[in-house]
């Protein structure tokens, strides 16, 4: 299996001294290359435990990530971080961008932590900027601007490597529902352009919609979900 993705059985439980929460059960998930895929459920069912372990921010008790048929569980540390970094962006539901930092450098970083030249660096910022209609941003830190803008600079930012995955934890979940909708099919056009599979968490049904597949969280595990149905949250 060389796809994108593949999560296969993925077990997660929370311990606490309250105790054991399980919140994945054995949760599998194929992302072809290319593919948009929402992920709409409930608060609380585990989209951002599910993204984490996706995006080897965090390791799963049982079963298995694999990135581009390459299984993540049986790597070391660094071989895991290079994978992150080389192979998936990640956006979250707060921006994150660093705020001593101009749009332009904070897309241009995570390309010149992966050994690009500041030159190519930013001028690949650059494109992705324009592509998010941003030019006339770049010099802007991130206190200067909205938050649309803020939301489509942190995506730029996952795109820059180029990565084969893109992983967003409700990324429109800060904005208004004008300006969600906006970057949503900004988030979309730009990810098929780049022809980049995307596993994109939402509460909004509508959004969700105009993807690819649409699955769901039901007691710890995927299934596939009807946007109309009622398994949005
Ligand atoms: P979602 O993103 O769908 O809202 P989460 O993955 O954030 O769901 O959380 C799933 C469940 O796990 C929730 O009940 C949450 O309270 C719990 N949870 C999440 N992270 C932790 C943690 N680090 N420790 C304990 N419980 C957690
Ligand atoms: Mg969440």
């Amino acid at each position: 299996m060389n796809d994108p993705l593949f999560l296969r059985g993925l077990v997660r439980t929370y311990r606490s001294e309250a105790g054991e929460l399980p919140v994945l059960r054995g949760a599998d998930l194929v992302l072809r290359a290319g593919e948009i895929v929402a992920l709409v459920a409930p608060s609380g069912t585990g989209k951002s435990t599910l993204l984490h372990l996706a995006g080897l921010l965090e390791k799963p008790d049982g079963g298995a990530v694999l990135i581009g048929g390459t299984d993540a569980g049986g790597l070391p540390d660094p071989a895991r971080t290079a994978l992150r970094r080389d192979r998936i962006g990640f956006v979250y539901q707060f921006h994150h961008l660093l705020a001593e930092f101009t749009a332009l450098e904070n897309v241009a970083l995570p390309q010149m932590i992966a050994g690009q030249t500041q030159p190519a660096a930013q001028s690949r910022a650059r494109e992705l900027l324009a592509a998010f209609g941003l030019s006339a941003r770049e010099s802007h830190l991130p206190g200067k601007l909205s938050g649309g803008e803020q939301q489509r600079v942190a995506i730029a930012r996952a795109l820059a490597n180029s990565p084969a995955i893109l992983l967003a934890d409700e990324p429109t979940g800060n904005l208004d529902v004008n300006t969600a909708d906006i970057v949503f099919d900004e988030l979309v056009r730009v990810t098929r352009e780049h022809k980049t599979a995307a596993l994109i968490a939402t509460h909004n049904a509508d959004l969700a919609r105009r993807m690819d597949r649409v699955v769901t969280i039901k007691q710890g595990k995927i299934e596939p979900c009807d946007p109309g149905g009622t398994a949005a949250g």
